[in-house]
């Protein structure tokens, strides 16, 4: 078998899988012991790939987290029971059932009872002791798996092989996230005090977590947006940037059993990229669908000669720009206008609360990362974790929080690192708006050639030449959001 057959064996399996787990969010009728047997058959494949070759490293890379990612199937699963069936309110209940950890942040936007809130957060920290031990399992056999088969290939641990794949040393990530969380800090804090008390009239608490805020802060701007129909919205600007839409199906269908928040799968890179989306809040929407439509923009606009890794191995910190970028619209004054958002004063509050959330968003971005780096070069056992975990949200967020918090987040005790991806993207996004002004003016959307730009710009994949439009310059972003 040649490199080139092998390509076209692990497509064909990886298509048939994202298929059929596409059907399973989108509520439809999907084969469960299909997506057990394909995981298996990639597991296989992945192997496969590390007896006969050494290269490129872009699928070396990927053949491991393959690897870690199938032979930790159970105990995902396992964490996924426990969280829904340990992590459980004795008092509390939302449409008739205890509120559990997956209910969890929906009972908290409905809620109005802070001392409610208050105990069931109480209550889940105190239930973590339920799930740490299976993070904990679970991450030891991730670790042994980068030890078995990476060893050989110079990726020997977790961390190394996310670095690598984001193409920046340890010591470059770790300087970039503090710098942006000292900047965000004083900034934050002062606009905390502030928004606190005009949204709950009171001082922030501990159990006041991003994702309250982030539902609360628009809840009062939600009326303004009700007329405002995402996908036909966003389907009519990729449309006049002159996309490919026939490569991009949006369902925005209600179904029982469909994923509540919008999500994006690239079944077959350039040409079956599928978006599923719920109607739930105005605002909240018309975020989501643009973001998830980024990466849709994004995946459609590969192109199709590309090598197999350059169309399926994009880093998180690259395939996150484009979404962080196309969701950028739905805070920018001018487009909204343009949707029929018109009043001055509301698009005033609205630009204050997303500066706010931006700095939300960087302060507890960089207690996250810093704590899942240290995680994993430290070696650090679950209580340790905790414990940093306690004082750089203090540092960071400046809010006393238990530490146990990180295993009840939804990506911390998940992924092996992702967070800073985000970090590295937004300001990567930050840049690649100002590139297109700098070349199409602030209206940049109006005109077709930007498209064309943007194209030439995400068409070779993995092998993106971001120095065209960004120097990893924090400063454009920051100074977005502290103005
Ligand atoms: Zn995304």
């Amino acid at each position: 078998m040649n490199l080139e057959q092998w390509c076209q064996l692990d497509e064909r399996i990886y298509i048939a899988e994202s298929d059929e787990r596409y059907k399973q969010y989108a509520g439809l009728p999907y084969n469960e012991k299909a997506i057990k047997r394909l995981a298996e058959i990639k597991n296989l494949s992945s192997k496969s790939f590390l007896e006969n070759f050494d290269r490129p490293r872009e699928l070396v890379l990927a053949a491991i987290e393959n690897i870690a990612d199938s032979s930790t199937k159970k105990l995902e699963l396992a964490l996924y029971e426990a969280r829904n069936k340990k992590v459980v309110s004795k008092a509390f209940r939302l449409a008739g059932a205890p509120v559990n950890w997956s209910s969890w942040r929906q009972f908290n936007s409905k809620t109005r009872d802070d001392r409610a809130r208050k105990r069931v957060f109480d209550e889940f920290t105190q239930k973590t002791r339920f799930v740490s031990p299976v993070i904990k399992k679970r991450f030891a056999e991730i670790r042994d798996v980068y030890e078995k088969y990476g060893t050989g290939k110079k990726i020997p641990s977790p961390l190394a092989g996310y670095l690598e794949n984001e193409h920046v040393s340890y010591s470059q990530l770790i300087s970039f996230v503090k710098s942006m969380g000292r900047q965000a800090k004083k900034p934050f804090h002062e606009s905390l005090v502030d928004i606190s008390k005009k949204v709950l009239g009171r001082e922030a608490e501990y159990y006041d977590d991003f994702y309250f805020f982030r539902n609360r802060v628009y809840a009062d701007m939600e009326q303004y947006f009700v007329k405002v129909r995402p996908p036909e919205q966003v389907t009519k600007l990729l449309t006049n940037l002159q996309f490919d839409m026939s490569r991009i199906a949006i369902d925005a269908k209600n179904r029982k059993n469909k994923y509540p928040s919008p999500i994006c799968f690239f079944v077959q890179v350039p040409a079956d990229i599928r978006v599923l989306y719920k109607a739930e809040s105005p605002y909240f929407d018309l975020q989501g669908c643009y973001h998830e439509m980024g990466h849709a923009m994004h995946a459609s606009s590969v192109d199709s000669n590309a090598s197999y890794w350059d169309r399926y191995g994009i880093s998180m910190g690259v395939a996150e720009i484009f979404s962080i970028f196309l969701e950028g619209l739905t805070k920018n004054p001018k487009y909204l206008t343009s949707l029929g958002v018109t009043d001055k004063k509301v698009l005033d509050d609205l630009e204050q609360r997303n500066n706010f959330m931006e700095l939300f968003f960087v302060t507890f971005y960089t207690a996250n990362s810093l704590m899942k780096a240290e995680f994993w070069r430290k070696d650090l056992s679950m209580e340790q974790a905790s414990d940093l975990y306690a004082r750089l949200l203090k540092e960071y967020v400046g809010l006393e929080v238990p530490g146990e918090y990180w295993m009840l987040h939804h990506i911390l005790p998940d992924a092996i690192m992702y967070v800073p991806s985000y970090m590295l993207a937004a300001v990567r996004a930050a840049e690649l708006e100002r590139h297109l002004q700098g070349r199409f003016g602030d209206e940049w959307w109006e005109q077709a050639e930007a498209g064309k730009h943007l194209r030439e710009i995400m068409a070779p994949g993995a092998s993106i030449k971001l120095s065209d439009f960004s120097k990893m310059d924090a400063g454009v972003f920051m100074k977005e959001i502290t103005a």
